[in-house]
């Protein structure tokens, strides 16, 4: 089964009388290991997207299923509910708390599914463990570089073992060795089998998935591109 079916996915805004249509009708499968890039310019509604398929936003039109349930028709309180068990972010701007440690970002997550304290650190530091940042577990982010601190950010997506890790841009405020290493560490969850989606504006970001759409005008345009290894 897919974890992610989009089907006739629209979004319209309105900005008093002006309608606004920034996804137009997107039908979408993306089934468990796969490692999907959404790929476009500015303004052709990636933001729009990752909205929707993050269950920070819902659809217009269309119907969006997530690890089987129907999103696309929840209330607020069900669709964040939704939000925390399935869905694992990564953004542009880490969006670490400055206060904590490495270790206590990763927890934070955990905290909030209310797991008990001793189990919450023994994931976390299996989590950072896993991004190969286990000795920097006391680490604030002020005291880590930016590569390290998106790494945080990964083991804080992946501590609650969602159906999906959606990264937003994860590499945009990355300088080019610090890139290729937020990239290598999303290519060693990807032979993991974890299920990633990325959304980018990059194209050479976008190749290192094994499936990019590309979306223009809040349209795919073309069939999801398979990318040879
Ligand atoms: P991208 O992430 O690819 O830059 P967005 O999804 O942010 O694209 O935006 C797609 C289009 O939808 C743009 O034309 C943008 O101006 C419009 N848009 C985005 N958010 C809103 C909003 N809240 N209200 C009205 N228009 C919006
Ligand atoms: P940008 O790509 O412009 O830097 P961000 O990556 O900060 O934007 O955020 C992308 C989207 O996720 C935005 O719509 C924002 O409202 C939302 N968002 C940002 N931070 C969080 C958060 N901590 N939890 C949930 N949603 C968030």
């Amino acid at each position: 089964h897919p974890v992610i079916e989009l089907t006739g996915a629209r979004k319209t805004y309105h900005t008093g009388d002006i309608e606004f249509e920034a996804l137009r009708g997107i039908d979408c499968r993306i089934f468990p290991g796969e490692y999907v890039a959404i790929v476009g310019p500015s303004g052709s509604g990636k933001s729009t997207l990752m909205n929707i398929l993050g269950c920070l936003d819902v659809l217009t039109e269309g119907s969006y299923i997530l690890a089987g349930e129907d999103v696309s028709t929840m209330d607020e309180n069900a669709l964040a509910s939704a939000r925390n068990r399935r869905i694992g972010f990564v953004f542009q701007q880490f969006h670490l708390l400055a206060s904590l440690t490495a270790l206590g970002n990763v927890e934070l997550p955990l905290m909030y599914a209310g797991v008990a304290p001793s189990e919450r650190h023994e994931r976390a530091l299996h989590a950072l463990e896993r991004v190969g940042l286990a000795d920097k577990s006391r680490n604030h982010p002020g005291q880590l570089s930016g590569g390290q601190q998106q790494r945080v950010a990964i083991a804080r997506a992946l501590v609650t073992e969602p159906a999906i890790v959606l990264a937003d841009e994860p590499t945009g405020n990355l300088d080019s060795h610090s890139t290729e290493d937020v990239l290598g560490m999303l290519d060693d969850l990807h032979s993991e089998g974890s299920t990633i989606v990325l959304i980018t504006h990059e194209s050479d970001v976008a190749r290192r998935a094994s499936t990019v759409y590309n979306v223009t005008d809040g349209q795919f345009v073309g069939a999801g591109t398979e990318i040879a290894k």
